[in-house]
């Protein structure tokens, strides 16, 4: 199991308010932070740190908000100047907390229980894919049920249809969060890179594996006697 450290805090009031580009929620998948303005004016944000070591929760909570600005400020030097504003204006507390994901699970169920969502493939948050999971996991129980002589084959078609792609999620949002952030000899090369690569690799159907995923709700669910 991964473990990557997610650094929130939020910024109330009016204030500090401002108008996030073009939508209300700026940062967006593949990136390891991410804001959101709501209509009051106020932002929240996390941002999203790979980390070797395990500290507790009581060690986490010993850091100063102001060392976690700091820090932040580094990361995101080069970033959008927006970005560093808002870890500087910052207010309150910053909090801080490990994230895990579980990239396979051996049992998905057993007997009359069986698990969706986070509960079997908690996904770290860089994919922005989360929910999107636990929500298709719902629709594809659901036509297992519906089509499944009992329930028994209802979870073991449930796991066959979402097996695969949960993991392939799982395992892409790990190679996201475990990115570091470029430094700068790594910066110059990859803005020299860039152009190349997304002409080769970042059409519009490069993550359509992942974002354009469409489940037939009328199709018949094929049943496998394993
Ligand atoms: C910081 C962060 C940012 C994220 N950002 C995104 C994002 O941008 N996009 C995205 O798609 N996903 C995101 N995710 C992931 C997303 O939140 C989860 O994948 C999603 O909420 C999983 O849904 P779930 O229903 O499986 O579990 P949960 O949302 O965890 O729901 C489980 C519920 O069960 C309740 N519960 C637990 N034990 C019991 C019990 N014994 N009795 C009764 N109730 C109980 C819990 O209180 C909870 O309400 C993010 C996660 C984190 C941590």
């Amino acid at each position: 199991m991964r473990k990557a450290l997610i650094i929130g805090g939020g910024i109330g009031g009016t204030a500090t308010s401002r108008t996030a580009p073009s939508a209300s929620a700026y940062g967006a998948a593949h990136s390891r932070r991410l804001y959101l303005v709501r209509e009051s004016g106020e932002t929240c944000w996390f941002a999203n740190l790979h980390r070797s070591d395990e500290p507790t929760r009581k060690e986490l909570a010993a850091i100063p908000t102001a060392q976690w600005q700091r820090q932040l400020r580094d990361l995101f030097a080069d970033d959008l100047p927006v970005i560093n504003e808002i870890v500087t204006d910052s207010v309150g507390d910053v909090g801080a907390h490990l994230v895990y994901d579980i990239p396979t699970s051996p049992v998905w169920h057993r007997g009359p229980a069986l698990l969706i969502g986070d509960a079997v493939h908690a996904t770290s948050p860089s994919a922005g894919q989360g929910v999107s999971m636990a929500v298709e996991d719902a629709v594809i129980l659901a036509r297992c049920l519906r089509d499944a002589p009992d329930t028994n084959a209802a979870s073991t078609a449930y796991e066959q249809l979402r097996r695969p792609r949960v993991e392939r999620v799982v395992a892409y949002s790990k190679t996201l969060s475990n990115s570091k952030t470029a430094g700068p000899v790594a910066r110059v090369l990859r803005d020299l890179m860039m152009p190349i690569a997304l002409k080769l690799f970042a059409g519009p159907k490069s993550h359509s594996w992942m974002y354009t995923h469409h489940i037939d709700w009328n199709e018949k669910v094929a049943m496998h006697v394993a």
